[in-house]
């Protein structure tokens, strides 16, 4: 199910941005008990464990929202709350066309321009026939005449050039890419609020 890969913000115990995961990965977590789910209505905020979350889901809510089990339906959390990390482990971003395009954000590295998914390729810098890799630094979005262009000449071949040096992303940049969006849904202020109300844990002597 698509659905199942859609994003959803991470928060540790402090209420400050850490990462964000897959759906699947958040109901995980949520059943586990590692996380509880962060549910904004108008100007106030709740949190759910599984079970209210479970019971929750049952009400009225569009099918864009809901995943549907055997036994019961269950809202797509948003946002979640971590219990048990303070820190979630840094992770490397996946090598995947997804995460390509969003670094290179769907423009083509060559001409610059921006483009729908639909209309770029994957192009290697270095073509593999002359000894370039599957790697970060060396496979960047390219549009379709580009591609066409440069073939599999090198660069100086080709007479062409990069708008900027491919490498891996880091995870963080990510985490802004996702909370842009949930900016735009209008989490801002609820996400400052809760970073500057939260209670801190006290070190107890
Ligand atoms: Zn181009």
């Amino acid at each position: 199910m698509e659905i199942l890969s859609n994003e959803v913000l991470v928060l540790n115990k402090l209420w400050q941005v850490v990462d964000v995961c897959s759906v699947r990965r958040a109901l995980c977590l949520l059943y586990l008990r590692h996380a509880q789910v962060v549910l904004k209505e108008g100007g106030s905020f709740y949190t759910f464990g599984f079970e209210d979350w479970r019971d929750f889901s049952q009400d009225h809510f569009q099918d864009s929202e809901i995943i549907r089990t055997i036994t019961y339906k269950i809202r797509i959390p948003r946002v979640i709350l971590l219990l048990i990390y303070d820190r979630f482990p840094p992770r490397r971003v996946k090598f995947t066309r997804k995460n390509i395009y969003k670094r290179d954000e769907n423009t083509c590295q060559y001409c610059g321009k921006k483009f729908k998914p639909q209309d770029l390729n994957l192009d290697h810098v270095v073509s593999l026939s002359r000894g370039g890799k599957d790697s970060w630094e060396n496979v960047v979005c390219s549009c379709v005449p580009c591609n066409l262009r440069k073939g599999s000449r090198t660069l100086a071949e080709a007479g062409m050039s990069l708008i900027r040096t491919p490498k891996r992303p880091h995870w963080r940049s990510f985490v802004k890419y996702s909370l842009d969006a949930m900016i735009e849904d209008g989490w801002k202020d609820f996400l400052d609020l809760a970073y500057w109300n939260v209670e801190l844990e006290q070190n107890e002597k």
